[in-house]
């Protein structure tokens, strides 16, 4: 399902609070990192925040700067990005500043809240979920109805640990004020749950004024048949390491690796590595683990290219090799093509044997790039 690049944005005291317990709201960041916030906000289709936050900050949520404005406008975009926020209840002041400044707003809450929220009179379009609310079906409806494709998410707390831990952030962004605020009361970035075990992969670090932001990726593999964002990146990762094989007009460049559910990786590999002539990606990489590794149950393999069903270079076919040492999750990009063999179906086998396999088209061009000289 097509969905918007969700894009979380916070700062946190050294000791992980989003603000004290006091009135007014704590100001973690200094004028540069909040024109650098400015600058993200007037990149974004849409902000969103919880209702939560509206409650205790009652925030504008606009791009201040007239430049940033103009520049939307000449792109033909509206002139502050569509005004997002969340609540079950439906108890929003209809006074907040949220919905009296800037350009639309749309709430989304439950069947019980739109009741409540067109009583009130909250001027904004009012979309149901059903009983709840439900994170998947909202960002679908932002992408689909409104058209978002890049939405920016500023808290609060509660808003991102449910996008985080549901795996449907696509990147975070933190940053780490030098301030201890010493409440325990205090509101905490992330609260306790469930979140993927292994660590988050940093994108970028860099000191603005007297704060530090980090930009971090997840990692950890989806466990269905829907792909996260980490599966794409991952993906995006194989094929790059199908354009590292050597030239070949016998055989497909492919490049593959394999992730544990917690979003390690355990090992990379692409076709003819190491001076072996006729060694796959899938095979490559596979080789590099130990068959008693626990992790390889809970793993997910990802190929440029559909893993093969039949070789005539080896006896055991790549898809067979994926089966054998437990992996149960294959992320791809491209269906094999009858270039080398006829009607090839290593997805088939794997789904016939219980494994799940994804699909992304949208990396199809990207896998095939190094195979162009085989007419693909
Ligand atoms: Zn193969």
């Amino acid at each position: 399902m097509p969905r918007p690049y969700v894009l979380l944005s916070a700062a946190v005291s050294l000791d992980g609070h989003l603000d004290d317990a006091g009135p007014q709201r704590l100001l973690l960041s200094g004028p540069a990192d909040f024109d650098r916030v400015d600058a993200v906000r007037a990149s974004a289709d849409a902000i969103l925040v919880g209702a939560g936050t509206i409650r205790a900050d009652n925030p504008r949520l606009l791009v201040a700067s007239p430049a940033r404005r103009d520049a939307r406008i000449s792109a033909g975009r509206p002139e502050h990005p569509l005004k997002v926020t969340v609540s079950s209840s439906g108890e929003l002041d209809p006074r907040a500043r949220f919905w009296h400044t800037g350009g639309e707003k749309v709430v989304y809450t439950t069947d019980e809240g739109a009741g409540r929220l067109r009583r009130a009179g909250v001027p904004a379009e009012v979309v149901s979920l059903g009983a709840e609310v439900d994170w998947h079906r909202l960002l679908e409806h932002l992408h689909d109805v409104r058209g978002v494709g890049r939405l920016m998410v500023e808290g609060g707390g509660k808003v991102h640990t449910q996008l985080l831990r549901q795996q449907l952030a696509d990147e975070l962004q933190l940053v780490l004020a030098p301030l201890l605020v010493g409440d325990p009361q205090a509101p905490r970035l992330f609260g306790p749950g469930g979140y993927q075990g292994g660590r988050l992969r940093l994108v970028e670090v860099r000191a603005v004024e007297d704060v530090v932001l980090a930009r971090y990726e997840p990692t950890a593999p989806g466990a269905g048949d829907a792909a996260v964002p980490a599966d794409r990146h991952w993906l995006r990762i194989a094929c790059d390491l199908a354009a590292q094989c050597p030239p070949s007009s016998t055989a497909f460049s492919v490049g593959a690796v394999v992730v544990a559910a917690d979003g390690t990786e355990l090992a990379r590999g692409h076709s003819r590595e190491g001076g072996d002539s006729v060694v796959h990606a899938e095979e490559a990489a596979l080789a590099k683990i130990t068959p008693d590794e626990p992790r390889l149950a809970g793993a997910t393999v990802y190929s440029s290219l559909e893993p093969c069903a039949r070789r005539s270079s080896r006896p055991m076919p790549c898809a067979r090799l994926i089966l054998d040492a437990g992996v149960r999750r294959v992320v791809t990009a491209w269906r094999e093509p009858d270039t080398f063999v006829e009607a090839a179906d290593g997805n088939g086998l794997l789904t016939g044997s219980g494994a799940r396999v994804v699909v992304l088209p949208e990396l199809a061009d990207r896998a095939k790039e190094p195979n162009h000289h085989l007419g693909v």
